[in-house]
């Protein structure tokens, strides 16, 4: 799409969302028979699979952690997924995006439990449309929970943007090719945020309003992700049900 002449018209986004709606959302929990833990999620225009392997042996074995369990996380945007085909195989871009990714997740997981193992996630977006990213995380975190990986809790991701100065949830494609700022953000459910970066520019009272529209935004993707594990469990398995974090409380 062209550049279109305003992004907001009568309060209302182009694909007709208002300002604090994110596009519709749906998890499916374990859809991979030979990962030991999956997801699937639709979110928006993406389409992304995580697939969790471990806790296994490290190879190589050098990079063992006597002390705990290794995450690695493995962020692939497909050739077909964009629409100007991607080349195959890691960039810098996809090698940040896993770096980051992993960082959103690694303070969650309770390494300690699996010294010299690693746990590896896989993500694969299979159609991208801007969040690619968030995405991912919500998928990896529900694909961890699946595999019975112990966590502190799970998390959630969303990004916010500006567009015609206004700022927004969950930017879309187009929002965020003519959009003025994208910021990701990952969170767990007691609001301890796990990654926050940012593209373009917002004041300090924008930032701010930025956050609080994050943390509705991922409450309501964490009750999601918790609603697909019961779908598949027949009962609520999520990580914080009776897990206190360090410092936390928890929600018995
Ligand atoms: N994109 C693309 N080709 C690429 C990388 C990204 O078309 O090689 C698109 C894709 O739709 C992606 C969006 O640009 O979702 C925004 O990319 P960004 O780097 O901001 O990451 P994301 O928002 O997906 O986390």
């Amino acid at each position: 799409m062209s550049k279109p002449e305003k992004l907001i018209v009568d309060g209302k986004r182009l694909d007709g969302r208002g300002p604090f709606d994110m596009r519709p959302i749906k998890f499916t929990a374990g859809v991979l028979k030979r990962a030991d833990g999956s997801c699937y999620l639709e979110f928006g225009g993406n389409k992304v699979m995580a697939a969790v392997y471990g806790p296994r042996e490290v190879h190589p074995r050098h990079m063992q952690n006597a002390s705990r369990a290794i995450v690695r996380y493995r962020y692939n945007m497909a050739s077909f997924s964009v629409e100007e085909r991607k080349r195959p195989g890691p960039d810098r871009r996809s090698i940040e995006i896993s770096k980051v990714s992993r960082e959103a997740l690694e303070g969650v997981v309770m390494e300690e439990l699996y010294p010299r193992s690693a746990i590896d996630v896989f993500v694969e977006i299979l159609q991208a449309d801007a969040g690619s990213r968030v995405a991912g995380i919500n998928a990896a975190s529900v694909a961890l929970a699946d595999a019975g990986i112990p966590m502190k809790c799970l998390v959630s991701a969303v990004a916010v943007g500006k567009i015609d100065g206004e700022v927004v949830l969950d930017l879309n494609k187009d929002e965020d090719n003519y959009g003025s700022a994208d910021l990701p953000i990952a969170m767990n459910q007691f609001g301890e945020i796990t990654l926050c970066q940012m593209d373009g520019h917002l004041t300090e009272e924008e930032f701010g309003r930025a956050l609080d529209m994050a943390v509705d935004g991922c409450k309501k993707i964490h009750e999601l992700q918790k609603q697909a594990l019961i779908e598949k469990y027949g009962q609520d398995i999520t990580p914080d049900v009776a897990q206190p974090i360090e410092g936390g409380e928890t929600n018995e």
